[in-house]
């Protein structure tokens, strides 16, 4: 998956990965608050358009066509002509919105700037938002939401994209382990977990664990990309994303596999073999 979903912040991502895996993804979001709106919106696409067995995957064709601007049912709703968006425009788009998918699950439609949007043409799109078909999707991105009308705030839901959120607080042991791995020290991760599956660890707590460790990293990851350089950077960027990616799998397996020792076992394995 490119760079940019990875630096989003882990809070965000994490909302947007259960809410899709629950299938209770809605069709009409304003995303708002600080950082990159529209790489958060390009992601909720991706969950909605994703074939994989956890979306988004980032791995399959639509996530992948979708990451790279080629969806040919995720659209950036933009007016090359005019400063704001024309009523001509919107009216395209309720059109498009009638017509089945080229290839897609869903027809996603992306606003990238809801200051663009005057009173009248929002009037127009509330139309294709009460009357639209159930598969069609509307992603306003408005740094302040308040640009929107209460109409169209009421039939969306608002979700935030906070890109300064600080890291979640650390259990001991979730500190220790994020300590051990950012000094890529293998035995000393392999004997942490070994004392924590000889602790009668509960299913739990071993996924608030790799939870808190997890999402430690993708924060530090975030700062990474923006240029600063907290202590965990020592770790590279592509180890840092291969540890998320394994803590965060192992905490998803979690949710329907019980033994914990089995588990503790294979994350001491995964997690030393990348550092
Ligand atoms: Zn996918």
């Amino acid at each position: 998956m490119d760079h940019i979903y990875r630096a989003l912040p882990p809070q965000f991502t994490a909302h947007v990965q259960t809410a899709a895996q629950r299938g209770v993804l809605s069709h009409a979001i304003i995303l708002t608050g600080q950082g990159d709106l529209t790489a958060g919106a390009k992601y909720i696409a991706m969950a909605m358009e994703c074939e994989g067995a956890e979306p988004p995957c980032g791995a399959c064709l639509p996530c992948r066509k979708t990451a790279g601007d080629i969806h040919p049912d995720v659209t950036f709703v933009r007016d090359e002509a005019h400063k704001n968006l024309s009523m001509d425009v919107i009216r395209a788009l309720r059109a498009d919105a009638f017509l089945l998918p080229n290839e897609g699950q869903r027809k996603v439609y992306i606003f990238p700037d809801c200051s663009l949007l005057e009173p009248k043409v929002q009037n127009l799109l509330l139309k294709v938002l009460e009357e639209g078909p159930s598969r069609a999707a509307f992603l306003f991105c408005a740094a302040n939401s308040s640009v929107l009308l209460p109409t169209i705030r009421s039939r969306c839901i608002l979700l935030h994209l906070e890109g300064e959120e600080a890291a979640a607080e650390l259990s001991p042991q979730a500190e220790e382990l994020l300590q051990l791995l950012a000094r890529r020290d293998k035995t000393g991760v392999a004997v942490c977990l070994l004392r924590l599956e000889q602790s009668k660890l509960k299913r739990e707590e071993l996924q608030a664990l790799t939870g808190q460790v997890r999402d430690a990293l993708a924060h530090a990851l975030t700062a990474y990309y923006r240029g600063q350089r907290p202590g965990l950077t020592a770790l590279g960027p592509k180890r840092m994303m291969a540890l998320c990616d394994v803590l965060g799998r192992t905490q998803r397996q979690l949710r329907s596999n019980l033994n914990v020792g089995q588990t503790c076992g294979g994350l001491s394995v995964e997690l030393t073999a990348l550092l």
